[in-house]
């Protein structure tokens, strides 16, 4: 079976990485998305793991080696990681006009890791959260990502929306922002592991 690791990425001691009026925190709504989506995937009996159980900000160099330490364990193909965020235009709390979701993969990304970003692309167009940013015809960005770039298996990191888009963080919040963002993780990774990952 395919050992799934969710990375909630920042910590509660990261600073900025909030929408300009505060009613989103970049680590809190990745987190209660992180666990929304283990709980679902748990339900329906996939094996599932968050990297980062602690409130704080674990470095990039532990988390990578938490997930390559399991790697090695049960083996990299029997592996996949993704990496929960919400995107922003700056940091300077002001409103920007971005919208929608992305999905990034390492310089050095496996095929793989392009197929799962893929899969989650395909779930989050298909909820309707594309946005209005410019999409490569890949269906992911391509990035210098250290969660992607210094991990052994499948890599996918999500920018679930825009925390500095008035309309974005509205939804966010909502009780179907947050469904459908638990949905497209839920549904993009077992499509994954499905049709993929055999
Ligand atoms: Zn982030």
């Amino acid at each position: 079976m395919v050992k799934i690791l969710i990375d909630n990425g920042h910590g509660v001691n990261t600073t900025g990485k909030q929408s300009p009026d505060g009613r989103l925190h970049e680590y809190a709504y990745a987190r209660e998305i992180a666990k929304r989506v283990e709980k679902c995937l748990k339900c329906k009996g996939y094996d599932v793991e968050r990297i980062v159980p602690e409130e704080f900000d674990i470095s990039l160099s532990i988390r990578c080696k938490r997930v390559n330490d399991i790697c090695r364990k049960v083996g990299s193909k029997n592996v996949l990681v993704v990496s929960i965020h919400n995107n922003a235009v700056g940091s300077d709390g002001k409103w920007y006009s971005a919208r929608g979701f992305t999905a990034h993969v390492g310089l050095n990304a496996s095929a793989n890791s392009k197929r799962l970003a893929a899969c989650l692309w395909n779930k989050a167009i298909e909820l309707g959260l594309k946005g209005n940013r410019a999409v490569p015809n890949e269906k992911y960005i391509t990035q210098n990502l250290a969660i992607c770039r210094d991990t052994l298996c499948p890599a996918v990191l999500t920018e679930n929306l825009f925390q500095d888009n008035k309309e974005d963080v509205d939804f966010l919040l909502s009780e179907e922002g947050k469904t459908a963002i638990t949905t497209l993780h839920v549904e993009g990774i077992i499509d994954y592991i499905n049709n993929v990952a055999k």
